[in-house]
């Protein structure tokens, strides 16, 4: 590896030690950036990559609410402003007991790199907390939501950093932010993206993930002679990310056949009726299992790991990070998949994502491949700007085209440095230049 990116990972490892998602990230980005910095040396000198790892600053705060019996309770609100080189910082907030800096920090780093990947004005940030909305009532999500948006008020703003959905923010998390943010600011202007129709949201923002993943992967696919159409698809989660995923890959002609959530997961050889799905989990908030008790023909699973035992030719894993290991890998190879792209932010472990690609199964990385949402997320920021909303279609199309665009520079970056149909290198490096770009213009800042 070179000499200047092998430094600079020692010091991370010293520095950040406990941060362990924060540094699997990082040490996946910068091993691939290695031939980077050998056409580079001018970047060592500006300290770029110094610079690129470390945060423009985490903020770290309280967010104290009243739960239904009147009880004070304490969380701990996060928001980390990683890189606003090229734009805004812009990366979403995620509500799960999992949450902390290290996640923040892997998140906002990686979201640096997607945000560059859509060609879109936007820098890179994440936030959250450790809250866990889960069995909390409508009135507890909306005084958490509240007190959080107090504190990370003072941090945001329309062109400096606009946050939006995660694991645990919807659609209603979002509408309480945002209604916390116009009373205390006076202002009613997109500080937020993924807001409802009725006050300043984009069509399509909600489906734009999940449907983003299925056309980059359709791209990755054409590109080696192959198509979603009559394919198994095995796709976990069934959250935002999952469900329109597996919309999309079944209106290209793919066939899902198992869904999951963090208990278990179902199989359904029939092709999983999304009706369902989006009835227990958009509307009772339920879970997976429901489906098997409401499905004749189809059945549960306990243990969400078993999902990838399911015979699939497309795995798309859109649940959480690390969900895919050595040994989902291996029983996917094991059974002829020939297609891996991730909807959720780095699902797949490193070792689970070397078996793969050394098995030959086409592998396309979150930060390429996720990077619908944010990409609508941006147009949403556009269309508040000019007071306008487009169409579903229109914004469908630009989505679409943005992902092929992203599949053709991730393309390329791969093999103009020698690592032809590694998109994992194609992602960290074409990501990379264009920040590195800006960065160095823009002087030792
Ligand atoms: P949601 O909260 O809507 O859904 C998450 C889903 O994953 C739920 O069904 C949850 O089940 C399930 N889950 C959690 N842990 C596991 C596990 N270990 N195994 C199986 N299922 C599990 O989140 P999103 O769909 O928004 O986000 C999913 C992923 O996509 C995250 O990594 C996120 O960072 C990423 N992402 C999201 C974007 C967006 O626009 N929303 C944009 C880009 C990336 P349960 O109900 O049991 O918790």
């Amino acid at each position: 590896m070179n000499g200047y990116v092998e430094k600079v990972l020692k010091n991370l490892e010293e520095k950040n030690a406990p941060e362990k998602e924060f540094l699997q990230a990082a040490r996946e980005v910068l091993e691939s950036l290695a031939p980077v910095f050998d056409r580079h040396p001018e970047y060592e000198k500006a300290g770029l990559l110094e610079r690129f790892t470390e945060p423009d600053r985490a903020i770290q705060f309280r967010v104290t609410w009243l739960d239904d019996e009147g009880n004070v309770r304490v969380n701990r609100g996060y928001r980390v402003q990683y890189n606003n080189a090229i734009g805004p910082y812009k990366g979403g907030l995620r509500l799960h007991p999992s949450v902390n800096l290290s996640v923040i920090k892997f998140l906002g780093f990686e979201q640096v790199l997607k945000n560059s990947l859509t060609g879109l004005p936007i820098g890179g940030g994440k936030g959250g907390s450790d809250f866990d909305p889960k069995g909390k009532s409508d009135n507890e999500i909306m005084r958490f939501c509240q007190s959080f948006m107090t504190e990370l008020s003072k941090y945001i703003g329309k062109d400096t950093d606009v946050p939006a959905g995660d694991i645990g923010v919807g659609g209603r998390e979002i509408g309480y932010l945002y209604g916390q943010y116009k009373r205390l600011t006076g202002l009613y202007e997109g500080a937020l993206t993924g807001k409802g129709l009725s006050y300043g949201g984009s069509l399509a923002r909600k489906e734009a993930t999940g449907y983003g993943l299925c056309y980059l992967a359709q791209a990755m696919l054409k590109k080696h002679g192959k198509t979603p159409e009559g394919k198994r698809v095995v796709v976990s989660g069934s959250g935002n990310v999952a469900i329109y995923a597996a919309e999309k890959i079944t209106q290209m002609g793919g066939k899902v056949v198992a869904m999951s959530d963090s208990n278990g997961y179902i199989v359904d050889e029939k092709g999983v009726n999304l009706d369902v799905v989006k009835q227990i989990k958009e509307v009772e908030r339920g879970r997976i299992r429901e489906y098997a008790e409401r499905v004749p023909g189809s059945s549960y699973h306990e243990g969400c790991r078993g999902i990838w035992t399911v015979k699939c030719d497309i795995a798309l894993p859109c649940a959480t990070q690390n969900e895919l290991d050595s040994e989902g890998a291996k029983a996917l190879i094991a059974n002829g998949c020939m297609a891996v792209a991730e909807g959720a932010n780095m699902p797949t472990t490193y070792e689970a994502t070397k078996a793969l690609q050394q098995s030959g199964v086409l592998f396309a990385p979150g930060k390429a491949a996720n990077a619908g949402g944010v990409a609508v997320s941006a147009l949403e920021m556009s269309q508040n700007s000019q007071r306008l909303s487009w169409t579903f279609e229109e914004v469908d199309q630009r989505l679409k085209g943005i992902m092929e665009n992203i599949f053709a520079s991730i393309d390329s970056a791969a093999a103009a440095y020698g690592a032809e149909n590694d998109y994992v290198v194609g992602a960290n490096i074409a990501g990379f230049l264009k920040v590195a770009d800006a960065m160095m213009a823009q002087g030792a800042v």
